[in-house]
């Protein structure tokens, strides 16, 4: 598709309309919903988005987390299996840059910031996914000044699209490692993404490990017992995943407020999702600049809430013709159970459960 080349100086200084405009533009023209989103994906590389969140003293604009919340929330309304994958991208930049092995997240950082290196990560094994099975599902064995790394990290988005991966494994006596290795190193099988209910663009799926030796040179960090935690960086239920749930919800409000133009019986709905709408955006961007009136989890419970309250009520204004397929609305809903299961802490889920099973 011929698209208008983007105004690079208005998205630097936080103007993002256009860029919106143009994702949601091909993402309606997209006839396939589970291939890949190249063209996308090259949108938001013309646009320079992956320096927002690199540091200015390593080459990146270093935005505010606030700006960085707001920009989410527009990118996942205008189009959220691009914003998704974005962020499991930038969860691997964000702990490269923070990494205390220098030479390796230097030689990363000019690949990504050349635009010939991308990495995404697997690391929910650490934390929300397979926790309960009694053995990691990622384990690492040291050996010859590295470790022989066996198993799978069982959810990794965009795989097929990354030139190296963020990994966690775990050892026998307890410690995890979290390294960086180049997707196409032998012994690592890449299978095609799961068929999901949504989001399937995404191409999320395992990352299957077979005595692939990880040299310690490889390493982001020290070994330790909650490897994650060492840099500081929330791992689980971010304001990010809130923001991404804002957007979709903001994207089906907006659908239900056109509708109301030419349908009275919708107004009294659209203002008191509106109202819900601007206290949680504000409640976001509080916890994104650091003024402690809540926590993350308290907020994405809240989201939660929101995203699949609002994507229904895009639903019921739809009536049947929202049930057919192709028709957003029920994109929307599909989209919306996702952050019942995206990094999401326990806390989360059990308040969520709380809420569905009608307890206080
Ligand atoms: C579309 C999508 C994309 C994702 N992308 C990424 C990514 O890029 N990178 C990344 O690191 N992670 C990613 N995740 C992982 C995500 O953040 C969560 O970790 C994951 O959704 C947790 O689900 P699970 O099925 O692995 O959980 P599990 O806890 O492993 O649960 C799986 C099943 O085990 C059983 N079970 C669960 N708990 C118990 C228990 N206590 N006792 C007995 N049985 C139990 C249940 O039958 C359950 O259905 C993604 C997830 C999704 C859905």
């Amino acid at each position: 598709m011929n698209l208008e080349p983007l105004d690079r100086d208005a998205i630097h200084s936080g103007n993002i309309s256009q860029l919106c405009e143009q994702l949601a533009t091909l993402s309606a023209s997209s006839l396939n919903d589970s291939e890949w989103p190249s063209e996308r994906l090259d949108l938001l590389e013309q646009a320079d988005v992956y320096r927002w969140f690199i540091p200015h003293h390593l080459g990146g604009l270093e935005w505010e987390s606030t700006q960085i919340a707001s920009a989410y929330v527009e990118l996942a309304s205008a189009c959220l299996t691009t914003t998704f994958i974005l962020t499991q991208r930038v969860a691997a930049l964000r702990r490269i840059c923070a990494s205390d092995n220098i030479p390796l997240r230097d030689k990363l950082l000019s690949g990504i910031l050349a635009g010939n290196k991308q990495a995404t990560v697997g690391i929910s094994h650490l934390t929300t996914s397979r926790r309960h099975l009694g053995q990691p599902a990622c384990r690492a064995i040291a050996k010859d000044g590295g470790y022989v790394v066996t198993g799978q990290s069982p959810w990794v988005t965009g795989a097929c699209g990354a030139t190296h991966l963020v990994v966690g494994a775990e050892m026998p006596n307890g410690q995890q490692i979290l390294f960086v290795v180049a997707s196409d190193t032998a012994g690592i099988t890449i299978p095609k993404g799961f068929n999901l209910i949504a989001l399937t663009a995404s191409q999320t799926g395992p990352v299957k490990f077979e005595n692939v030796f990880i040299d310690s040179s490889s390493l982001l960090t020290e070994p330790a017992e909650q490897v994650l935690t060492v840099s500081g960086l929330t791992s689980t239920g971010s304001t990010q995943t809130s923001a991404l749930a804002l957007g979709l919800a903001t994207a089906a409000v907006n659908f239900i407020e056109q509708e109301s133009l030419h349908r009275p019986d919708l107004l009294e709905s659209v203002e008191a999702l509106n109202a819900q709408q601007l206290a949680l955006k504000a409640r976001l961007l509080e916890l994104a600049s650091g003024v402690t009136t809540g926590t993350n989890e308290e907020l994405r419970t809240d989201m939660n809430s929101f995203v699949l309250r609002t994507t229904q009520a895009s639903m019921a204004a739809a009536k049947g013709a929202g049930f057919v397929e192709g028709h957003p609305a029920g994109r929307w809903c599909c989209e919306a159970l996702f952050f019942l299961v995206w990094s999401c802490p326990q806390a989360v889920i059990q308040a969520n459960l709380c809420e569905l099973a009608g307890i206080e």
